[in-house]
């Protein structure tokens, strides 16, 4: 069985003072046999995060990456300028990104390729907005999604993670239940069969509002194989608990 993953996002948050708290914290906290563990920090903090999670079994991971190359791109971050770092992850795709910074399925699709070129694994985000739900488009949203890179990025698939983040979850306290989140990852499994002889190997994580109450009943269930945090990956004590529910008992 693979381990989990639980993947802080830290989004717009952090300072040099309380990054090392913080990481100091989560190492020393760590269980013994630890599900894997990451940390997406801005992009500044980088330097400073690879050397705080050094030889700790924690992995780096970015909120971003280019979808270009390299060049005229002024303040883009390049996939290889993230693999100097020993950048493992990088998110992309995230509602945030796709909402405010109006980034497509196609954007998102090339940022993940970007990604998989140097070696980064992407955490590719999908997910349906409340009017989506209620309107019942869920299933039709999160598979035109993941199809864009699929699409995009069929021969190494098995390498990406995928986070199911319903929007009308993210940061408002409202979590899915266990049972609506598994409905949409068995879901998307299903969608990866057709892409990869491996869809089991695929990290699908769920985020929204996932915290220290509600994520062991998530993180039971059959295809949820770990999760994205936003708010309670920046409590060392949250993190840590939901990283021990993500971990095998000692
Ligand atoms: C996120 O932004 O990826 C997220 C899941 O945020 P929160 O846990 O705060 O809802």
């Amino acid at each position: 069985m693979k381990r989990k993953l639980i993947a802080g996002n830290w989004k717009m948050n952090g300072g040099l003072v309380q990054n090392q708290a913080l990481v100091q914290a989560v190492r020393e906290g760590l269980p013994a046999q630890s599900c894997g563990v990451a940390m997406c920090v801005p992009a500044p903090y980088l330097a400073q995060l690879a050397e705080l999670v050094r030889a700790s079994g924690i992995d780096l991971g970015s909120q971003d990456v280019s979808a270009h190359e390299q060049g005229a791109y002024t303040g883009e971050v390049s996939a290889g300028m993230l693999r100097d770092f020993g950048v493992r992850y990088a998110i992309v795709g995230h509602s945030e990104r796709r909402q405010y910074h109006g980034e497509s399925d196609a954007t998102v699709a090339l940022k993940a390729q970007r990604a998989l070129a140097v070696g980064i694994a992407p955490i590719v985000c999908v997910g349906e907005t409340l009017a989506q739900r209620e309107a019942g488009q869920t299933e039709e949203v999160v598979k035109r999604q993941l199809a864009a890179v699929i699409h995009q990025n069929g021969h190494c698939i098995s390498e990406i993670a995928i986070a199911y983040e319903p929007v009308w979850a993210i940061g408002t306290g409202k979590t899915a239940s266990p049972e609506q989140a598994q409905a949409v990852h068995a879901l998307l499994r299903t969608q990866l069969r057709a892409a990869t002889p491996h869809p089991e190997r695929v990290h699908i994580l769920y985020g929204g509002s996932m915290n220290a109450a509600n994520a062991a009943a998530l993180l039971a269930m059959p295809d949820i194989d770990g999760g994205l945090i936003g708010g309670a990956a920046l409590k060392a004590a949250d993190f840590l608990f939901i990283i021990q529910a993500g971990s095998v008992p000692a």
